[in-house]
This record gives structure tokens, sequence and C-alpha cells, in this order.
């Protein structure tokens, strides 16, 4: 099958908006930047990239006559917010484990934000001591086994909806999607940035952008990665392994090389949901130059890591970039404590 003969469910407004960040390309000197914004593309609360990667998932938990969806993330996780908005906009329930990834000690950090809106849209929100990580759990084992015995359809999505079959799909799309947009706009972005930790989404794009090159005349272009996740050899795995494994499944044709993949370290600090000192340059001055809000998670990393590079010159001043801004927002209530 191609991507195209992949069932998809509208989730969204349509293709995500792109938009040049003239002040701060000015300001860094350098390339070009532009933006496409996941955070504004959908109704769904706040939207974000996890609303993207559902679409394709969603028909396979209808196909299988599921009334539940299962999730699983950190406490301040966009990404079972989105999935608690998916199944309130589907007329299904949500069950959410929302393990202690981060060690942050804002007094509402269980309060406010993503947890929140999840459970304002009637999600099962259950708070679990484990640690960070994207593997398989107890605590969402027992969740799924819960669903069964009151006699519900549980629909399982792995931490990111990554490790799943249909994971990488949605942003395989998102490189058909751009460029469409490039055609309609009159540019060529050359260099993508993009945060990455549980790897669908940067994996997905390279699948994407591959499938592109391969069989719809696509010129070739960089997908750099920014590892989030300060665990750069998984994020690097999982990467590789996601757009590999959806590559085959939209039949690229072809293998996707070591060279393709590129996820870089410097930028996470040392622990995933903890910003530095440069995450929180980056929001400042996007912030200030661009009136856009990136996150202390994720976003606001990835930023850092596309300043840098710029002002390196390690993307050259020719370039024309285009930042994803995946969204997460919602999770910036959770550090008050840092930014007042
Ligand atoms: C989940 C998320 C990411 C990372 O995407 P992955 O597919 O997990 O690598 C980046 N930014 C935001 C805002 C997210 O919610």
């Amino acid at each position: 099958m191609t991507l195209a003969d992949f069932p998809r469910h509208s989730l969204m407004f349509g293709p995500s908006p792109v938009h040049p960040l003239n002040r701060l390309s000015d300001h860094l000197g350098g390339a070009r930047i532009w933006a496409k914004r996941e955070d504004v593309s959908s109704g769904l609360a706040y939207g974000g990239n996890k609303v993207r990667k559902l679409e394709y998932l969603v028909p396979d938990a209808l196909a299988q006559g599921a009334d539940t969806l299962v999730s699983i993330g950190g406490v301040q996780s966009n990404h079972t917010r989105q999935v608690a908005a998916v199944a309130a906009h589907l007329g299904m329930k949500a069950v959410l484990v929302q393990e202690q990834w981060v060690d942050w000690p804002d007094s509402v950090n269980d309060r406010v934000g993503n947890i929140m809106l999840s459970r304002i849209m009637g999600a099962d929100v259950r708070l679990s001591p484990s640690g960070f990580g994207i593997g398989f759990k107890d605590s969402w084992k027992q969740a799924i086994a819960d669903v069964e015995e009151r006699g519900g359809t549980p629909y399982a999505i792995p931490a990111g909806a990554s490790d799943h079959p249909l994971g990488g799909h949605g942003f395989a799309n998102w490189a058909h999607e751009v460029a469409a947009q490039e055609e309609a706009l009159g540019v060529f972005f050359d260099t993508i940035v993009v945060c990455s930790v549980t790897g669908s989404t940067h994996a997905g794009m390279i699948a994407g952008f591959a499938d592109l090159a391969e069989n719809f005349g696509g010129k070739p272009r960089r997908v750099i990665g920014i590892d989030a996740s300060a665990k750069i050899d998984e994020t690097r795995a999982q990467v590789a392994r996601i757009a590999r494994r959806t590559a085959a499944s939209i039949e690229v044709g072809r293998e996707i090389s070591d060279e393709e993949i590129t996820v870089l370290e410097g930028w996470a600090g040392n622990f995933y949901g903890i910003p530095v000192e440069s995450t929180d340059a980056a929001i400042h001055l996007t912030g200030r130059l661009e009136g856009v809000i990136l996150d202390p998670v994720y976003e606001g990393k990835s930023m850092a890591g596309l300043i840098d590079l710029v002002t390196s010159g390690e993307i050259a001043k020719d370039s024309t970039v285009l930042y994803a801004h995946l969204g997460g927002q919602p999770a910036l209530n959770a550090y008050s404590a840092r930014y007042h």
C-alpha cells in the first residue's frame, strides 16, 4: 500500500499553516526561517503533533470496534491530552496513565495545563509513580485489563503514538503536505528542524520525504532532529527503526540509509522535561521577536538547536529552513515557577 491508500480520519482544520519568521531570521542574520504550525492546526484541545499521528490510528481503532483509547505519558504529557480530546470528539472513553517522567517541583504540576485539560474532557486520569521511559509498563497493561474487565474494548496507544505500526504515517503525510505548500508558496525548504523524543514525528518525516524523492520527483533535503529526551542513543535507535518501518509500510521502494537519520544532541540538558539556559533563551527570543510561544520540554529545546545551527553556519546562510512547531504550550502552566 502507498501512503494514499491508508485510511485517514480527518482531525485537523486542513493543512497546518506555514509562515515566515522574519524578525527571528533577521536577528540571527543567517538562513531564512519559516514555521509550520502543528500547534494551531486543530480545534481539538489546542492540537499538536499527536493529533496528526492519530489521524491514522483512529480508523484502525474504529475498525476494531474499540470504545476506549488507552494511553500513557508523563504527568504533563501533551500526547495524552490529545488522546483525551480525540476520544471526546469521537464519543469514546479515554484512560490515561500519567507517570512521573519529570522531577519538577512546581506545586501545581499535576493540576494545571495538560492534565487539567484531560480531566475537563472526561478522561480517566491515573497518576502512576513510574519514571521516564517510552516502553510498555505494568500500569499500562493494568489500564487495558481494567477496560476489558468492565466489558469495554480498549485500543492501546503507546507513548507519543510512536511504537505503533501506523505511528509514522501522520508525519509521512506531513512531508507530502509540505511539498504541496511549497508549490503554492513558491519556496523550497532545504532543511527541516524538528524536535525528537518518542521518534515517530521525525521518523515519519524521513520516510515521507524519501517517498517524495523516490516516487514523486522531490528534491533531497536535510531533516534534522533535535533530541529533547537527553537519551540520544535511544532516540536515534527509535527514529531509525520507525523511519525504516514506515518507509517499508508506505512502499517507498528503497531502504532508508544511515545518512538520512540525523538526530543531534546538545540542547536537551541532562533530563527530559527540565529546561536549561539555552531553552529559556530560545523561548524568550521567539516570544519577544515573533509573538510565537514555545514550551520548555520540547520546542524550546529544538529552537535552541536551530538558533545555534544557524548562528554557527552549520545551516548555511543561503538555506531556507522549516521549523516544525509541534505544539506543547499547555505545559507552560506547570513551569510557572520558572517563568514569572
Ligand atoms: C510529543 C511531542 C514532541 C516529540 O515528538 P515525538 O514524535 O514524540 O518525537 C515534540 N513536541 C511536542 C510539543 C510534543 O508534544
